[in-house]
């Protein structure tokens, strides 16, 4: 498989977080740094050969074995998630808005949901 270009391994890992298939960046997760041992990369699907620094991610409770990175990756996994949770938090605070008008002049709840 050939080396993805930055754009397309944004918009994969994009792409798996919208499918929910990759979880989003979160506080509690533990993170371990290594090297690779051929293991397959969550977010390119390549292996992570042992010249290659490993990236582990510890999911307790969602994911019984740790998501496995190529560095490059994680900071993309990184990079997008922050981008999608500023996306959601920007759809609720737009929908509390859409909300609250909503109710004012209707005396019902919209019940907006999120967007994304
Ligand atoms: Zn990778």
């Amino acid at each position: 498989m050939s080396v993805p270009s930055d754009t397309e391994l944004a918009l994969r890992i994009r792409t798996l977080l919208e499918e929910g298939t990759l979880p989003s960046r979160a506080e509690h997760q533990k993170i371990y740094a290594g090297y690779g041992e051929q293991q397959f990369c969550d977010c390119c699907g390549r292996s992570i050969d042992g010249a290659d620094v490993l990236y582990e991610i510890e999911l307790p409770g969602t994911h019984p074995t740790p998501l496995a990175m190529h560095l490059k990756c994680f900071d993309t996994w990184v990079a997008e998630s922050k981008s999608r949770s500023a996306l959601a938090a920007a759809a609720a605070t737009a929908c509390g808005r859409f909300d609250a008008e909503y109710a004012s002049v209707t005396g019902r709840a919209a019940g907006c949901g999120p967007l994304l």
